[in-house]
């Protein structure tokens, strides 16, 4: 609920703040269990801090966050440990967190003993089961990070948050450095582990396709706001934010029918550092008007829960 992240922006020698990027700028979701939300935008957009920001890899500035009901910033730290193993985070590259000369099975079993999940002689098989579930068998155990391609990298990835049975996965571009193909195949994992073990996912990607295959509610955001969230459906029956509708006008559709319009965007994304005045998207946006420039547009509810900040909309 109204999520801030801003970071201090610091310069010289005496290393002097002089001014801040607002990473994450007021942003709310909400996600219910068993969901899969997709947040959406270009890099530098702030969806990555939103993700962080929930499992407090980095603290929050103001808003608040809830697991189940529970203020997250108000637990003290022993609390908090508890729950931390019911909340994981996806890379998008496993490979940089997984040490090279720990083994496999041995860098998955050990999150399950520093949190004191299973007792030292039940871990083999805990690690053995979950590898399993995620197409990876006793042949990939004791085998090192540098010996897997990058598809079997994220699913021993996914294999070690799972391995701590959470609820909540958080999954930031999990796909967008492997292979078309290989995407699929990590895809389809995702949703067949959510249904297996009633997961919920919080899923990062600048790739509205790839959201569109998973998530059955996506928000999209820009320069640390969110521009608009809706239903999968509704998004990409009914996209309303120029944003949006120019991510859309990317994704190649199959039934030449339904030929959307094609938007293309001026330029790149502004420095988060020193964003545009009034609608932060005016300088990108094709149909900007001389109010855009000096006033922020509402976030509103346009209908059906369909979110969206746009002056013309
Ligand atoms: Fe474009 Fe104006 Fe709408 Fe912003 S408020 S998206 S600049 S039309
Ligand atoms: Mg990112």
């Amino acid at each position: 609920n109204h999520l801030k992240k801003y970071f201090p922006v610091k310069s010289g020698l005496l290393n002097r703040t002089v001014g801040q990027v607002k990473a994450v700028d007021d942003i709310s979701i909400s996600i219910a269990p068993g969901e899969t939300f997709g947040l959406v935008g270009e890099s530098g957009s702030g969806k990555s801090t939103v993700g962080r920001t929930i499992v407090r890899l980095t603290d929050k500035t103001d808003g608040e966050i809830k697991f189940k009901g529970i203020d997250l910033y108000s637990l003290p730290e022993y609390e908090l440990r508890k729950l931390r193993p019911k909340m994981q985070l996806i890379f998008q590259d496993p490979y940089s967190s997984l040490n090279p000369r720990i083994r496999v099975g041995d860098a998955i079993g050990e999150a399950v003993l520093n949190h004191g999940l299973a007792k030292p002689n039940e871990v083999r098989e805990l690690v053995l089961e979950v590898l399993a579930s995620c197409g990876l068998s006793s042949y990939h155990i004791d085998r090192f990070p540098h010996e897997f391609s990058g598809g079997q990298r994220q699913r021993i990835g996914i294999a070690r948050a799972l391995v701590l049975n959470p609820d909540l996965i958080i999954a930031d571009e999990p796909v967008s450095a492997l292979d078309v193909s290989i995407q699929a195949q990590i895809i389809n994992l995702f949703r067949k582990l959510q249904h297996t073990r009633g997961l919920t996912y919080l899923f990062i990607s600048h790739d509205l396709s790839v959201v569109e295959h998973l998530c059955s509610k996506i928000g999209v955001m820009y320069l640390g706001s969110m521009v608009e969230t809706a239903s999968r459906d509704e998004l990409f029956k009914n996209p309303l934010h120029p944003y949006t509708k120019a991510l859309l006008s990317a994704v190649p559709i199959p039934i030449p029918k339904l030929k959307r319009e094609r938007i293309v965007l001026r330029g790149d994304i502004p420095s988060p550092a020193n964003p545009p005045s009034g609608c932060k998207f005016h300088t990108r946006c094709p149909f900007a008007v001389e109010v855009c420039k000096h006033q922020v547009p509402e976030f509103r509810n346009v209908g059906s829960e369909h979110f969206v900040a746009c002056h013309l909309v």
